[in-house]
C-alpha cells in the first residue's frame, strides 16, 4: 500500500540479512553447486517420457554455474530493484522462463519444476522464510500486508500449526529464481493475496522497496463521499459510506486497477465501515478542548500517551501503515475527515 524509502536503516536491516544468510553460504553453495553436477552429462535426465536432449542439459548447467558464481560473489542477495530486470535478461540468455518450468527428473526422482529445485538449493524457505527472515521482519515493523494492508501477514503452518511470516516475491521466483533469496525481492504479505497474486506478466504490482529519491512513496488513497459524513451525523446511517481506493497520481492508475483487479480492494475495504464508523464518533468525541487538555497532560507533558495515534484508533505516523492492517485507510480518512 506504501512504499519503503531504502534509507540508512533499511540498508543496516538489509546487511543484517546478508550477514546471517552468509552463515550458510558454504552449505548453500555445495547444494546449488550438486544440482549443477546433475546436469554435467553423466546423468539420467527426462521431461515427461523423453530424455533430455544434450543441447537442453547444457543449458541448465550454464544457468546453474552462472547463478553459483553470482550467489558466490554475493551480487544477489543484495541487489537492488532497479537492477532485477537487467539482470533477468542475462539469465534469459541462458534459460528462457519457460524452460525454467521444466518439470524434469533426475535418475529417476519425481519430476519437479527446474526454479523449484533452484529455490529448494538456494534454501528459500528453511533457511530465508523460515529462520532469517522472521526476526528482522519484527524488527522492521511490518506486520500487515504490504498489498492490501488489510490483513495481518501471519499464517498457521498446516500440519504443525506453528505460526510463520507470509512473504511474497515481488519479481516471481519461477521467473527469477536467481531473487528468491534477495532482501529487496522478498515482500511480507497477506495468504489471501499471497494465493491470488500470480505469475502472470500481465499485471503490475507494488514494489516495496523505493531506491530513487524523487518517487512518491504514497501511491494509493481511500476517500469516501463528503456528503456521506453529514448523512452519517444526519441519520446515523452508514449505508451512504462507501470507500473508493484511488491512485494518487494518474501515472499510477495502471498498478492501482492491477491491485483492484488482482485483490478486490474496494470489496474487502467496504467491509469495514465499522471501523470508519467509529471514527465518525471520535472525530465528535475529542473535540478541541479534550485533545488540547489531553496533549497538555499526557502528550507534551510526560509523553505517556502518542495523542494522534490515540484519536485516530492506531499509528498516526505515514511510514507506519506497515505495522497495523487497516491503518492505511484510517489515516487517509483520518485526515479527510479531520481527525489527523
Ligand atoms: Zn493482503
Amino acid at each position: 500500500m506504501r512504499k519503503i524509502r531504502i534509507d540508512a536503516d533499511v540498508e543496516s536491516i538489509a546487511a543484517e540479512f546478508q550477514l546471517e544468510l552468509n552463515k550458510h553460504k558454504t552449505e548453500i553453495l555445495q547444494a546449488i553447486g550438486e544440482l549443477k553436477d546433475k546436469f554435467d552429462g553423466s546423468h539420467s535426465l527426462t521431461r515427461g517420457t523423453a530424455a533430455m536432449n544434450a543441447v537442453d542439459v547444457k543449458k541448465c548447467y550454464d544457468y546453474i554455474d552462472k547463478l553459483k558464481k553470482d550467489y558466490d560473489n554475493g551480487s544477489l542477495t543484495l541487489m537492488k530493484p532497479n537492477d532485477f530486470d537487467k539482470t533477468h535478461q542475462v539469465y534469459n540468455g541462458y534459460l528462457k522462463d519457460k524452460e525454467l518450468k521444466w518439470s524434469v527428473s533426475i535418475d529417476g526422482d519425481k519430476a519437479t519444476p527446474l526454479h523449484k529445485r533452484l529455490t529448494e538449493a538456494m534454501g528459500y524457505q528453511k533457511i530465508v522464510r523460515d529462520e532469517i527472515y522472521p526476526p528482522l521482519m519484527r524488527k522492521m515493523g511490518i506486520k500487515a500486508c504490504v498489498y492490501c494492508n488489510a490483513n495481518y501477514t501471519v499464517s498457521a503452518e498446516k500440519g504443525s500449526g506453528r505460526g510463520y511470516f507470509e512473504l511474497d516475491h515481488w519479481k516471481p521466483e519461477s521467473k527469477y529464481p536467481f531473487l528468491c533469496t534477495s532482501f529487496y525481492n522478498l515482500q511480507p504479505c497477506c495468504p489471501h493475496c499471497n494465493k491470488r497474486k500470480s505469475a502472470s506478466n500481465k499485471y503490475e504490482f507494488l514494489k516495496l522497496y523505493e531506491e530513487d529519491q524523487n518517487e512518491p512513496l504514497d501511491v494509493f488513497e481511500f476517500r469516501i463521499p463528503r456528503g456521506s459524513i453529514v448523512r452519517y451525523f444526519n441519520k446515523l446511517d452508514t449505508s451512504h459510506i462507501k470507500v473508493t481506493f484511488k491512485a494518487t497520481d494518474a501515472s499510477l492508475v495502471k498498478l492501482r486497477d492491477d491491485a483492484e483487479e488482482k485483490f478486490g480492494i474496494e470489496g474487502i475495504y467496504n467491509e469495514h465501515i465499522d471501523v470508519i464508523e467509529e471514527m465518525l464518533w471520535r472525530s465528535k468525541f475529542y473535540d478541541n478542548v479534550i485533545v488540547r487538555s489531553m496533549t497538555w497532560l499526557y502528550g507534551k507533558r510526560n509523553s505517556i500517551v502518542d495523542v494522534a495515534r490515540f484519536k485516530l484508533g492506531t499509528y498516526a505516523g505515514e511510514d507506519e501503515i506497515h505495522k497495523r492492517p487497516l491503518t492505511k485507510m484510517m489515516q487517509d480518512i483520518g485526515k479527510q475527515i479531520g481527525i489527523i
